[in-house]
């Protein structure tokens, strides 16, 4: 063996896999069951103290779902992860860890419409508070923490405009403020952008996107960095007092860098119960085996659409952060050296009923509400994703009424350009 660390692609194939210890099978099994025999009644009772590991019930993890978890962690540069039923739960799994009733997060203003709905109404009735902020002005941060403040969210690559996020930045407010930064991580994946390497402190991920790729599973996945202290100042409970669910041990303390994965696994998958069915995580990992070439792939399509399109005669304005005339290229150069993503928006000289003329008559791109497939997609957001907006809350986060967003595949760009040609010209 050379002492050689693996690379990128390498560990996309390979991390957290081995051939079948029983079968010799080389492909990762999918351990469709429930439960698992104990060896006897001493090692059943030191899995459910948590003094040793091993698989119990694949509400709280399963075989297939660990060599998911290992692979993404390795590929993010984190010391754990778990794997969740879907991007929606890793969210709020992260958040539980993290908030009391009453306390508050700051989010970046540009998010999937999806988390902005979760944020607003479903995490109220938990007692969580979101406060906005605007992710281009970086004091916007530093101005809504308070001593409540318990996380600060945003998205690497952000939903819809495929925006770039300064995550140095917002970094240091976090480090600043003494709160973990959370950097969903969908649209860039680890290939284009590694926000721990950033100052992340958790990364989560809609697998359901780019990771798994082929827009056939859902899931979601949530990294630990290992880099946050959780014992201070007695701010987060879950990790830094005695657990009385577990025989009173500190997480934090028993657990040390991967404590906050522990966490998310023993208080919040086991409790709230949105596991990841084995067949999907079977689903993904085949998935995440192409990433790099997959991504590439989109990446140089995305390029040479949004160059056509900025180019024709219909299209008022073409938001993409590759494109050296855009607001976030320095920052895309910056971040995301080898491509700007794959989702972007556009807007249409013809605004409203250009954009829901355009997605009608496209036919390659097909017209539905998913990033990160294969498959070329488009939609209209002001009309479906982002439709529950007002029109100052639709505009604020890049969703006006003349905005188009595509999320490029990997067909042959030719086609993908004739299509688009076709619908704009008819
Ligand atoms: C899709 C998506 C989510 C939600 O993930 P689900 O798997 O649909 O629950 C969260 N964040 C981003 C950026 C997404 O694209």
């Amino acid at each position: 063996m050379s002492d050689r660390l693996p690379g990128f692609s390498t560990l996309a194939v390979h991390a957290g896999a081995q051939p079948d210890p029983t079968t010799g099978a080389r492909a990762t099994p999918i351990y469709q069951t429930t439960s698992f025999v104990f060896n006897d009644a001493d090692h059943a009772a030191s899995l459910f103290g948590l003094q040793a590991f091993g698989n119990i019930y694949t509400r709280i993890g399963n075989p297939t779902n660990a060599v998911l978890e290992e692979r993404v962690a390795a590929l993010e540069g984190g010391t754990a992860a778990l794997a969740v039923a879907s991007g929606h739960a890793a969210q709020v799994v992260v958040l539980q860890q993290l908030l009391q009733p009453g306390d508050e997060f700051i989010a970046a203003r540009k998010l999937y419409g999806g988390s902005i709905n979760q944020f607003t109404h479903a995490f109220k009735s938990f007692g969580w508070n979101v406060v906005w902020a605007d992710p281009d002005d970086i004091s916007s941060f530093e101005r809504a923490v308070t001593p409540r403040t318990k996380a600060i969210f945003i998205e690497s690559i952000a939903n819809p405009a495929g925006s770039i996020t300064d995550i140095e930045a917002i970094s240091t407010v976090a480090r600043k403020a003494g709160v973990p930064l959370i950097v969903d991580n969908t649209l860039a994946s680890p290939y284009l952008i590694r926000p721990i390497d950033h100052g992340a402190d958790i990364v989560v991920h809609s697998l359901t996107k780019f990771l798994g790729g082929h827009g056939n599973s859902l899931g979601g996945i949530i990294v630990d960095a290992g880099t946050f202290d959780w014992s201070t100042g007695g701010k987060y409970p879950m990790l830094s007092e005695p657990r009385p669910e577990y025989h009173g041990i500190r997480l934090q303390e028993t657990f040390g860098n991967f404590a906050f994965a522990i966490a998310c696994r023993v208080l919040g998958l086991r409790d709230l119960g949105p596991a990841l069915s084995p067949f999907n995580a079977f689903m993904i990992l085949t998935g995440i085996e192409t990433l790099p070439l997959r991504m590439q792939r989109h990446c140089d399509n995305a390029k040479a659409v949004a160059e056509f399109l900025a180019g024709h005669p219909a299209v008022a304005s073409v938001s993409y952060a590759g494109l050296p005339s855009d607001k976030y290229n320095q920052l895309a150069r910056k971040y995301a050296p080898k491509g700007a993503g794959a989702v972007f928006t556009f807007s249409l000289k013809g605004g409203y009923d250009a954009g829901v003329s355009l997605v009608s008559k496209l036919q390659l791109f097909s017209h539905l509400a998913n990033v990160g497939d294969t498959r070329s997609l488009v939609i209209h957001p002001a009309s479906t994703t982002h439709s529950q907006l007002d029109d100052a809350a639709k505009i604020k986060s890049g969703a006006g009424p003349d905005v188009v967003r595509l999320s490029v595949g990997i067909e042959d760009k030719e086609d993908l350009i004739a299509d688009l040609e076709q619908a704009l010209g008819a």
